[in-house]
């Protein structure tokens, strides 16, 4: 399951954090993930409470950010918005869009004890 294997690469960029940091306890993680990367963000939560038990990050609060997915469009050569994979350019319709932002996922910040 892709939520599972994502909650537990967070789970683990937390514990080694936690390692080098050396704290014992994360509060909350605010977690940026691309539009485009296909996550469901609720079972994203279900996945990440269910790995996170008796780790640092049990009971912690995942707060999920989204960023906005980007593409350049070959056709009129811009950064145009991207909302979903193969949707055509808002501006012209060409389906020649290479996706260049939005599939990110990444640990933005940790509130720790
Ligand atoms: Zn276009």
């Amino acid at each position: 399951m892709h939520e599972m294997s994502i909650a537990e690469s967070v789970l683990q960029i937390i514990e080694d954090s936690a390692r080098t940091e050396g704290y014992t306890k994360v509060n909350a993680i605010w977690l940026e993930i691309g539009q485009l990367a296909g996550v469901e963000m609720e079972s994203l939560r279900f996945c990440f409470d269910a790995v996170s038990r008796d780790s640092v990050a049990e009971n912690a609060r995942l707060e999920i950010i989204e960023t906005a997915g980007q593409g350049w469009c070959l056709e009129c050569a811009r950064n145009v918005a991207v909302a979903a994979r193969y949707e055509p350019c808002p501006n012209c319709g060409s389906f020649q869009i290479e996706v260049t932002g939005g599939e990110e996922m990444r640990v933005k910040e940790l509130e720790v004890e």
